[in-house]
């Protein structure tokens, strides 16, 4: 197995460990990010970003049931046609995961590790390979 020596090791890939890595970068160049599922981040890919997307679709039909109470009549029935909120969510979701893929793909390879990383010791660590990476 492949041994490295580094002076800082960020265990994963996600919105705080891309803070961290390019934290790291300023002090030293020999830093590495083992990531070992998706790149994208947990906030843009299935958390924050998507669910206030979906939030902004509910506070929209919101606006149009309380509009009626600040003189602003919407005429006829609201339809909520939910594959087209759906894929508005997601559209979006993967332009959000786009930027920060853009970003990951502008950090040099040989400072991005695939794979879970668990510590041996204090010092080291050791990886099991996971599934391939994006980005
Ligand atoms: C539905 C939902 C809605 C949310 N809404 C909000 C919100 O409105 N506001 C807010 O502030 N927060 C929100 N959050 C929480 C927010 O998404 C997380 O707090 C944030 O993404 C955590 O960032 P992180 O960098 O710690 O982890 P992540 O972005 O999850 O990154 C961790 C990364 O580490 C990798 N990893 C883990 N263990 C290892 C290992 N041993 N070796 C290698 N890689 C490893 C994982 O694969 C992952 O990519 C929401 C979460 C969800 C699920």
């Amino acid at each position: 197995m492949k041994r490295l020596q580094v002076d800082v090791a960020v265990i994963g890939g996600g919105t705080a460990g891309l803070g961290a890595y390019r934290a790291a970068k300023r002090f030293t160049p020999n830093v590495v990010m083992i990531e070992g599922g998706p790149y994208g981040t947990t906030c843009a890919r299935v958390g924050c970003m998507p669910s206030k997307l979906l939030i902004a679709a509910a506070e929209a039909v919101h606006h149009i049931e309380v509009a009626p109470g600040f003189g602003v009549h919407p005429q006829g029935e609201t339809r909520i046609d939910g594959k087209e909120v759906m894929d508005r969510v997601k559209r979006e979701r993967d332009r959000f995961v786009g930027f920060v893929l853009e970003g990951v793909g502008e950090i040099p390879a040989q400072d991005k590790i695939e794979g879970y990383a668990h510590f041996i010791d204090d010092n080291n660590l050791t990886g099991r390979r996971a599934h391939s990476n994006s980005g």
